[in-house]
């Protein structure tokens, strides 16, 4: 399929495919096992420049386009799922400053994360607050010319490796999901700490872990947005980055597959190559149509939300996140089931690839509440037809 490409995206994507085959593939297993964190190849992608991809060019970026981003995780996604994560869980901290900051904010905070000299987090999760983040604990008080953060956040992706936290807190408890603002804290700034490092299924070269909060004084001036806001921005803030998971679990399904062809023509069983059977053919059929019209819905959402900068994009956002992802899982474990015994077996990447896959579905919203998202959008849009 031709996505007709510009030659800055094909470049791009050029970039990000000679890191992943180069780079990435080499040690994917490494980082799998040992669960470290993935710093050389944040610094090769600094060096392509690919970690300003979605950040506009004042502040050091690339463009700041969603598709550019898309199109750079896919690439990685397609060797490695997790390492990639350093980057997209950057976006995803970040976008919160892009879409709320100040000028100021964003002189400040945002060339730094486009030239991959440092990394960012997004901070809403806690441990009563999943799905439902407007039951989060976490208290923002203001004192002077400060706000004291007290509570916990859980599973947050690059925790204690960034130096910049965007942080969901209640400013006003009272006033339910319209007393939830968003903060910009700074590692390092005192009784901010990082708690329990998670152990993990699958993408195991990226970090999980808690936010810990403890009398933490943040000056007035990090405050993103207006107090009151923080929902809003992190409703907007997740249209906007759930197109990145997507691409994470597009590139997955498109690397399984890419290996369950190659190994389907090569692999001789009943005195023939495995991929003259019809029923696997006919998995190979299925999961190829799947990958490419994930793709497709994607891409059209991305280049959507890119020409038209500031509309919410909810739906098409969630559609994608939700197609995606589940192709990821189901072509991912049909890999696996083409390869046989060998697909279940560490020295094959399949395996990793399906349990790489299975996160997708889960964070940034599960598969069922991107459902409510959509059918929610679907009965808005009708009603205000009427
Ligand atoms: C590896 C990893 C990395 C993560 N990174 C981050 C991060 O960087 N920042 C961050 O803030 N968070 C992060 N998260 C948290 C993630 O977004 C949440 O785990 C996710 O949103 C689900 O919340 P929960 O785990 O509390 O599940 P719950 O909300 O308790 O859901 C449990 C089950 O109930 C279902 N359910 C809940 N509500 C409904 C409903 N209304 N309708 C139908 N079904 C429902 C869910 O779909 C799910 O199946 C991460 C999580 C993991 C595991």
């Amino acid at each position: 399929m031709d996505y007709f490409l510009s030659d800055e995206e094909k470049m791009m994507v050029e970039l990000a495919r000679k890191i992943a085959q180069e780079k990435i593939k080499p040690v994917r297993e490494h980082y799998d096992e040992t669960e470290e964190f993935p710093w050389p190849i944040v610094h090769d992608l600094a060096k392509a420049d690919l970690c300003g991809a979605y950040i506009p060019e004042q502040y050091g970026g690339f463009g700041g386009k969603v598709f550019n981003l898309v199109l750079v995780v896919e690439e990685l996604c397609k060797v490695d799922g997790g390492i990639s994560l350093a980057l997209a869980a950057t976006a995803l901290g970040t976008f919160p400053i892009l879409i709320a900051g100040s000028e100021e904010q964003k002189k400040k905070y945002l060339p730094d994360i486009a030239a991959g000299r440092k990394l960012a987090a997004f901070g809403l999760t806690e441990p009563e607050a999943g799905s439902d983040a407007t039951a989060m604990r976490t208290t923002a008080k203001k004192e002077g010319d400060f706000y004291v953060l007290n509570g916990t956040k859980c599973f947050i992706t690059n925790a204690g490796e960034a130096e910049t936290y965007t942080v969901f807190a209640k400013t006003n408890p009272e006033r339910g999901p319209r007393g939830i603002s968003c903060f910009i804290v700074e590692k390092g700034t005192p009784g901010f700490e990082f708690g329990k490092k998670e152990k993990k299924m699958g993408i195991r070269a990226s970090v999980t872990r808690e936010l810990i909060f403890n009398n933490c004084m943040i000056p007035k001036e990090n405050l993103l947005g207006k107090e009151g806001h923080g929902l809003m921005v992190a409703q907007a803030t997740l249209d906007t980055s759930r197109p990145g998971v997507a691409a994470q679990a597009l590139g997955i399904a498109a690397g399984a597959l890419e290996e369950a062809i190659s190994y389907a023509r090569t692999r001789v069983q009943f005195g023939q190559s495995i991929s003259s059977f019809q029923a696997i053919q006919h998995m190979l059929a299925d999961m190829a149509t799947e990958v490419e019209a994930a793709r497709c819905l994607l891409y059209q959402t991305a280049r959507m939300m890119d020409a038209n900068p500031g509309k919410r994009t909810t739906k098409e956002s969630a559609m994608s996140k939700l197609y995606c992802s589940e192709v990821a899982m189901r072509v991912t474990t049909n890999a696996v089931q083409i390869l046989g015994g060998y697909g279940y077996i560490r020295e094959y990447p399949v395996e990793k690839m399906m349990r790489d896959a299975k996160i997708t579905q889960i964070y940034e919203g599960t598969s069922q509440i991107q459902r409510n998202e959509i059918a929610l959008q679907l009965i808005k849009e009708s009603a205000a037809k009427k």
